[in-house]
């Protein structure tokens, strides 16, 4: 490599977001790196290791996948259960533990492996990041406040972003207080007056934890989404998954998706003929899911997304047993019905919300309700995200959203694609977005090998996986812009 080299104390990697993907990426970056660096890690929310899903102080909202598929390391599956077991009492590797649990184990787990760092420094920064300008000296994050902070590595693990409003909701109804956009931020549901009736918008995971979480209060409430899919529930915990059940011709030729539905079918059909389920097949599937992914024609991924998804959804994404119990109790009681239609329109009324409903099949109704709550789940759709970071980054063409509003593009190494489709140099991205190149990238179990991929990159990049002392290091810009390449490792370390 070509190029003065200056030696100092190391690098500067900024982690923009403490959710889980920040977190597991930080942790292991602090774990792989032996020599001086820094890292900062930056959250706009506040209290580090949270972010919306595990944020929640609710002991009612429980994690969707078992304790013993939770933990930030993909090869110590323990490491979560370990943690749980010295926190409460009764926990197996098939408990559905609280989520307020999980942020105090990203909390543990951030700073076990800050205590345990050897030369490599963490720090944290609350704050929101607006855009990060990048010269050859590297990258300057800039703050909504306007403090700034240089780094010469940056990822992006800015997680899940609010629900977007629905096509009917104009920027009056949006505004009303009879709408909630945004189940998740907090205090939002407890606008809910006791007895109201409540239209839920959505049968996903999102509706679950909101019916459940406004069930005892609320009145009547209605769950509606075109086909009313509801999420199935997981296995009991007793019940443990056995044998191989993926299907072996999935991943030859070029499948169509009637090809792999008519595959899964069968296996599932073999499964049950010995006594298995259904869900160890779904189960089976998620390991090979992004590179089936990556080989179905841009064709076969537009006829799985308008067609199958909502039926993929509601079976990939299983709701705790004890959540599909609380559900079924408020549908047998008539507190909850779930409707499969569209609302055509919906209007503020004197004595509530005038909805226009067409049901699935058949003829459109009026219908009142009291409230509305977007449970559509996290908008993907980066082009139409309302965030300033996604914003800048997008007006200065330096993302890619992908064609079906799934996420972010990336290089094979995660780093960031810029609209003219070469990588960003020292510019990584970790979290659900991921979901326009893996489709599989929403939970933990994925996010994590996410995470330990960027770690490992930027620790080797960056040449913090050579013995502690000083760091050699190349100026920013002197290293090809392919991907997956060391061209800018340390020459030294
Ligand atoms: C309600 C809910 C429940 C879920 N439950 C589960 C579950 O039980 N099990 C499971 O495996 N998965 C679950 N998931 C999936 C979830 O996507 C992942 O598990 C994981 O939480 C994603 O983490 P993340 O760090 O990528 O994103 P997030 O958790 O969204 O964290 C991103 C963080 O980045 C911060 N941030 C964003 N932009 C900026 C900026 N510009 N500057 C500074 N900070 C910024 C945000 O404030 C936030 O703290 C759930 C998701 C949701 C929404």
């Amino acid at each position: 490599m070509s190029g003065t080299l200056r030696v100092d104390n190391g690098p500067t990697i900024a982690i923009v977001g403490a959710g889980f993907s920040g977190v597991a990426t930080t942790a292991r970056l602090l774990s792989e790196a032996r020599g001086p660096g820094r890292i900062v890690m930056i959250n706009r929310s506040g209290p580090t290791a949270r972010g919306v899903a595990y944020g929640t102080r609710s002991e009612g909202h429980v994690l969707n996948v078992p304790a013993g598929r939770m933990s930030a390391f993909p090869e110590d599956e323990d490491d979560f259960l370990r943690f749980a077991a010295g926190q409460m009492a009764g926990v197996t590797a098939g408990s559905f533990l609280p989520r307020s649990l999980y942020g105090a184990y990203l909390d543990h787990v951030l700073s076990r492996a800050a205590g345990s760092a050897t030369g490599t420094i963490l720090e944290t920064a609350i704050g929101e990041v607006a855009t990060i300008e990048s010269d050859r000296a590297g990258h300057h994050l800039r703050f909504v406040d306007g403090r700034v902070i240089a780094a010469d590595w940056v990822v992006l693990a800015v997680g899940n972003y609010p629900p977007m409003d629905p096509s009917f909701v104009d920027p009056d109804f949006a505004r009303s207080a009879r709408y909630i956009g945004d189940p998740w931020v907090s205090g939002a549901l407890d606008r809910i007056d006791p007895g109201e009736r409540v239209l839920l918008l959505g049968t996903g995971l999102t509706m679950l934890d909101v019916a459940i979480g406004v069930g005892g209060r609320a009145g009547r409430m209605t769950a509606l989404s075109r086909r009313g899919i509801v999420s199935t529930a997981h296995r009991d915990p007793g019940q443990a998954p056995s044998g191989d059940h993926l299907p072996t011709d999935l991943l030859t030729g070029d499948p169509t998706v009637v090809d792999c539905l008519r595959s899964i079918r069968r296996q599932v059909a073999l499964d049950r003929s010995r006594g298995g389920d259904w869900r160890d097949v779904v189960g089976a599937l998620r390991q090979i899911t992004p590179a089936l992914w990556q080989r179905l024609s841009d064709r076969e991924r537009g006829r799985f997304l308008r067609h199958l998804r909502p039926f993929w959804d509601a079976h990939r994404h299983r709701a705790a047993p004890a959540t599909a119990r609380a559900l079924d109790e408020l549908r047998a009681g008539g507190r909850l019905v779930v409707v499969a239609g569209t609302v055509l329109r919906i209007e503020t009324a004197a004595n509530g919300l005038a909805a226009r409903i067409r049901r699935r099949g058949g003829g459109e109704e009026g219908v009142m309700f009291d409230r509305l709550v977007n449970c559509t789940g996290p908008a993907s759709r980066v082009a139409l995200v309302r965030d300033p970071l996604i914003q800048s980054l997008l007006a200065a063409n330096r993302i890619r959203p992908d064609r079906w509003g799934l996420g972010l593009e990336t290089s094979a190494s995660l780093e960031i694609l810029g609209g003219d489709g070469v990588p960003a140099e020292r510019l990584f991205y970790v979290g659900p977005l991921l979901r326009a190149q893996h489709w599989e990238a929403t939970a933990v179990p994925e996010l994590r090998l996410h995470a330990r991929a960027v770690a490992r990159t930027v620790a080797q990049r960056a040449g913090l996986q050579g013995a502690a002392g000083p760091v050699h290091r190349a100026p920013f810009g002197q290293r090809g812009l392919g991907s997956g390449e060391a061209g800018d490792r340390d020459p030294v370390g």
